[in-house]
């Protein structure tokens, strides 16, 4: 039988590495889009390398023309929540508009099968935690609002064209693969364990805490982290869903535990033995108090269940790679 042949935009980014990592190792053909504006070539684990952008239309064509794609799966967006509500038409120009292009290609070439990467920033401030896939979307920022438009294109896209998906909605991704050899890596950093670790290090002098008063048991922010590797077997797993005739879905994906910034500081402590200095400082714009999963749908759904729940582990991995 035929192996199939997976696309991955945006390949070589921080999940998307570590998503051809896992398809090259169960056995998938890999071709990686990207253009290299927030991803590293030397990242890639292998497969094919196309250095090329969503705005590209010529490109994308040329793509579905020349491979048998049997599903597209799409990391290549812009993340940073600040700089969408300092440059929104980067975000939209690029989350959208590339994301349309990239749907009408794959369209017009009869490749009906896509992965998106959403993100808990599509509920905005929650009403409720832990949130479900119900929550209503009232996304705070355009980075959010970015994620919220390309799912309503991906729902308008199924009801009008043969063309399934499943958008996965992370929370917040952290950790590496065990081999140490991939890992995040954004410039500049912006994340909070990268930059505990990078203090731990000593590469930076002290962490800031943004915000200290926040209605949570220690006033800071309580964040849902997923050990990457869960997040890209998620995506194996709905691809195997979408083969199997799944219908078009939307699913959170969390471990359904929050953890205060001040708990990863001192999880990071321990995983360490590093001293890591902290600043309080003021709330960072747009932050809700608490974003935490519930992700039994996925689990009913797809079968996954995540294999790095504690948040000490997973903080194990990310500190292996920075090391
Ligand atoms: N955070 C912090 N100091 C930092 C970076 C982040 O206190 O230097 C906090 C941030 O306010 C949020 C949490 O850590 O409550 C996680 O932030 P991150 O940027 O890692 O992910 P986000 O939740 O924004 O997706």
């Amino acid at each position: 039988m035929k192996k199939h042949s997976i696309l991955v935009v945006g390949g070589a980014g921080y999940i998307g590495s570590h998503m051809v990592k896992d398809l090259l190792h169960a056995g998938y053909d890999v071709i990686t889009l990207d253009n290299l504006s927030t991803g590293h070539r030397e990242l890639l684990p292998g497969g094919q390398f196309i250095e090329g952008s969503l705005n590209d239309t010529a490109l994308l064509d040329s793509i579905f023309s020349e491979h048998r794609i049997s599903a597209v799966m799409h990391f290549a967006a812009y993340s940073l929540v600040g700089e969408s509500v300092e440059n929104p038409l980067k975000y939209y120009q690029n989350n959208v508009a590339g994301t349309i292009n990239l749907t009408d290609s794959m369209i017009r070439h009869k490749v009906k099968r896509f992965i998106f990467s959403s993100s808990a920033a599509v509920y905005g401030e929650p009403e409720e935690v832990p949130i479900t896939e119900n929550h209503p979307l009232n996304p705070t920022n355009p980075y959010g609002a970015t994620k919220r438009l390309v799912e309503q294109v991906l729902k308008d896209c199924d009801s009008a064209y043969d063309f399934r998906y499943i958008s996965l909605r992370y929370f917040n991704a952290a950790g590496a693969d065990e081999s140490g050899k991939i890992g995040e890596r954004h410039e500049p950093e912006s994340h909070l364990i990268p930059l505990v670790l990078k203090t731990a290090t000593g590469e930076r002098d002290n962490i800031s805490i943004f915000g200290t008063n926040y209605p949570t048991p220690d006033g800071t922010c309580i964040r849902d982290y997923i050990h990457v590797s869960d997040l890209t077997r998620a995506h194996l797993l709905a691809f195997d869903a979408l083969l199997e005739g799944s219908p078009s879905d939307v699913y959170n994906l969390g471990n359904s535990k929050g953890y205060s910034v001040r708990e990863v500081i001192e999880l990071a402590r321990k995983v360490t033995g590093r001293e890591i200095p902290v600043i309080e400082s003021g709330k960072r714009p747009g932050d809700p108090a608490i974003l935490v999963a519930r992700s039994d749908k996925i689990r009913k759904a797809l079968g996954w269940a995540p294999r790095y729940e504690d948040l000490e582990t997973i903080i194990r991995t990310a500190w292996n790679w920075h090391r």
